[in-house]
């Protein structure tokens, strides 16, 4: 509880320049030690995303027969901390092995939203999701850090702590606890141990990017590597990504306090461990786009050959709508839709009186597999009540209609 009382006071010293500019230090994820005012409690609660949200979305991610959930362990105030694993065969010893943590720090829930197009990716019917379920182990906790969700910390856990910046600490907190002792687990399988490992995040600097680490704190060969992976990710989303070098860390030696500290120091160039940070800002979005390069990326910086397949798999075979997730919702929910070709693509939110409530969309796109978000705002931007609307698309010749539950 101390650390809380700290920061709530600095946070009022903001104004007095002198301690301002001695506490003015910023983060990887571009957040401003002592600015609590703009980050503690700044956004709805659970922003979006709660725990509650997150169990539903298993059992619905748990239906797909290539998902394992399981709990690793509990955090602080006992909540499960959930992995998924993605796989054709779970308990191969010759595939690919993938790690990715999500939601350390509970304000960037952008780090979700993107891991959770990398599951819907994964788990999808395309020729390219079924290639990398035959050649992958994905493992995938969402929210890595449920108590500071549900509590609306921006950063910390349930006792206060930055379990982002806590991987020295003794002892450790619960939540470091449970997640070392699974990376210690899986690297030390002898034939197929972790080969990749995302620590996913979101800036308010506004940019989607990865955390370099310079040579003086890793290697030569290790940043002609970080290089070859990053350079890899982008080409899957052109202009997507700013380049390799747009933040470079580690220039002065290796710290010791981070998940990746920990992979350098105990895994050197075996495992390509980052930070990635998406847009923690209101022009955040185009999270499928995203996963996508971060999946493809990925799997070309292993090895695997995904030349023929991606030709057929880039594009959907149909259109389609999805059903929206989360669903139901209280603020933030994404609509997915799938366009074979090139369309004037026409999507409205109506309420069960048939009354047009929001024009999401109208607008020609090309082919893809495409999502857009619904905030439960009207076409004044003006907040709607509670109760069930529908969401309909027209495509060409296309049309669909589907159901979803906004509650507040
Ligand atoms: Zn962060």
């Amino acid at each position: 509880m101390k650390k809380i009382r700290i920061k709530v006071i600095l946070a009022n010293l903001v104004f007095t320049t002198v301690i301002y500019s001695q506490i003015e230090l910023v983060d990887k994820c571009g957040y401003i030690y002592g600015d609590q005012t703009n980050h503690y409690l700044a956004r709805t609660a659970n922003w979006g995303y709660g725990y509650d949200s997150l169990l539903v979305d298993l059992e619905r991610w748990g239906e797909s027969p290539f998902v394992t959930v399981d709990s690793l362990g509990a955090s602080v105030q006992n909540r499960a901390l959930w992995e998924l694993t993605i796989a054709d065969d779970p308990e191969s010893s010759s595939n690919h092995r993938i790690y990715i943590h999500a939601r350390t720090h509970p304000g960037e829930e952008e780090s979700f939203w993107v891991t959770n197009e990398i599951i819907n990716f994964l788990i999808s019917d395309t020729p390219l999701a079924a290639f990398i379920r035959t050649n992958c182990i994905f493992h995938i906790i969402p929210m890595y850090n449920p108590d500071g969700v549900e509590l609306g910390y921006a950063r910390e856990n349930a006792n206060g702590v930055d379990i982002e910046s806590g991987w020295d600490d003794v002892p450790l907190e619960l939540e470091v606890a449970v997640l070392k002792n699974r990376f210690i687990e899986l690297t030390s399988l002898v034939d197929n141990p972790i080969e990749v490992a995302l620590n996913m995040h979101s800036s308010y600097s506004c940019k989607r990017y990865f955390v370099y680490h310079d040579a003086a704190g890793t290697s030569e060969n290790y940043t002609t590597l970080e290089q070859q992976f990053i350079n890899a990710v982008q080409s899957y989303f052109v202009d997507g990504f700013e380049d390799w070098d747009y933040f470079v860390s580690w220039t002065s030696g290796t710290p010791d306090q981070y998940p990746e500290s920990w992979w350098w120091m105990n895994h050197s160039e075996n495992v390509m461990a980052l930070t990635y940070e998406d847009m923690n800002c209101e022009a955040a979005g185009n999270y499928d786009s995203t996963a996508y390069a971060l999946v493809l990326g990925v799997c070309e910086y292993i090895g695997l050959d995904l030349s023929q397949i991606q030709n057929e798999a880039s594009m959907p075979g149909s259109y389609s709508l999805l059903q929206n997730y989360p669903n139901p919702f209280n603020s933030t929910t994404t609509l997915r839709y799938d366009l074979a070709g090139q369309s004037n693509v026409n999507i409205i939110i109506y309420d069960m009186l048939g009354r047009e409530v929001k024009t999401l969309i109208n607008q020609t796109q090309d082919a893809g597999f495409k999502s857009i978000q619904w905030d439960g705002t009207n076409d004044y931007g003006k907040q709607v009540s509670a109760g069930v609307y529908l969401y309909r698309i027209q495509a060409g010749e296309y049309m669909q209609t589907k159901k979803m539950v906004f509650l507040k």
